[in-house]
């Protein structure tokens, strides 16, 4: 048997529980991880609360890192023994043991160890996609980068400064401005006082920036249109404050011609090749010291809820991680 997080019905932190279930087996074409490390993520708050469906009961968790202890039939990319990690679930991270596809996952290269896989992938090949083919940022471009103290927005502004960019970042609080100008950021607007887009003028004489990426979504969405320069691309990836009501295209007119995406990492992971490009680009970048990975906190599986609570309070800063 093993310990698991598991809800029965939708809603806030105290929906989680810990259960007994029994370790699953390999199926064919997968692969069993005996957990080290996993990563949480505001995707799992969205499963939990509701915003995003899931069938119930469910199991909650996209991403983790631990060692093979099974391969499932017609498995030749992995053995037994080997260190891996994976970020695009099914569900059920949160748990001792995971039975994954062994297409979606990767191996960990030496010196990348179980928890900082577990904190990294999933926010980092996010960050990957975002800087790089989403809206591939050139050097001596001014960006904005919105909750940048946190899992994703700390990544992305070490490696939006790695590609040579300027990064205007937001922050809920000093500290967590702080944190942003110590990764690198170049301007930190504190977004619950200053009115972001009048500071990224001013930032920008007056011509706004050409690219914004905003995953704090309804919070957020009228500072980050007005920031915009002409013909600039609005990044919406995420939704930490709720998602960005409907809006009419003239306001894209209005505001300069612009570009409005609302991207998810499994499009920009359709393939095993695209994952395995995208996660050897955040090993290289990791490896290289460009981007380092901040493990802001550490739970025990037991404390999901807990961890839960931090992450939507806005407590937490960097990646946070439950260990099994
Ligand atoms: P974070 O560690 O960034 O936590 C979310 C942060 O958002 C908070 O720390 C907080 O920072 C900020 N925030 C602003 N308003 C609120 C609010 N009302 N409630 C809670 N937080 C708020 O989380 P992750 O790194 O896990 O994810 C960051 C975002 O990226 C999420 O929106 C997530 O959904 C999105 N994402 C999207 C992906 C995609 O494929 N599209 C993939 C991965 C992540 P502060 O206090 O500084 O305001």
């Amino acid at each position: 048997m093993m310990k698991a997080i598991q809800f029965t019905a939708t809603g806030g932190p105290e929906v989680l529980e810990v259960v007994d279930l029994p370790v699953p087996v390999a199926g064919p074409g997968q692969v069993l991880v005996r957990q080290q490390a996993i990563g949480i993520n505001f995707i799992d708050t969205y499963h939990r609360s509701g915003l995003y469906p899931v069938k119930l009961p469910s199991r909650l968790g996209m991403e983790g890192a631990g060692v093979v202890e099974a391969v499932g039939d017609g498995v030749t990319r992995f053995k037994a023994g080997d260190l891996i990690a994976y970020a695009s679930g099914p569900l059920g991270a949160y748990a001792e043991f995971h039975a994954v596809v062994a297409e979606r996952a990767v191996h960990l290269p030496d010196g990348v160890d179980a928890a900082t896989g577990a904190a990294a992938m999933l926010k980092g090949m996010t960050a990957e996609f975002l800087l790089r083919r989403c809206y591939p940022v050139k050097a001596g471009e001014t960006i904005l980068v919105h909750a940048a103290a946190g899992g994703v927005g700390s990544i992305l502004v070490q490696w939006a400064k790695h590609l040579g960019a300027t990064v205007i970042a937001t922050a809920g609080s000093e500290d967590k401005a702080d944190r942003a100008k110590n990764l690198g950021a170049d301007h930190v607007i504190l977004y619950r006082d200053q009115d972001v887009a009048a500071e990224v003028r001013r930032i920008t004489d007056g011509r706004g920036v050409p690219v914004a990426y905003d995953s704090v979504g309804a919070a957020t969405f009228e500072g980050t249109l007005a920031s915009l320069a002409r013909r600039g691309l609005f990044v919406s990836f995420g939704n930490a404050s709720g998602p960005v009501p409907p809006f009419a295209p003239a306001r894209l007119q209005m505001a300069g011609s612009l570009f409005f995406t609302r991207p998810t990492m499994g499009d920009y992971q359709a393939t095993t090749a695209d994952l395995d490009e995208s996660a050897a680009a955040l090993f290289e970048v990791i490896k290289s010291g460009a981007v380092k990975i901040d493990i802001g906190q550490t739970f025990s599986l037991a404390e999901a809820r807990k961890a839960h609570e931090a992450l939507e309070g806005r407590e937490t800063v960097g990646a946070s991680l439950l260990i099994p």
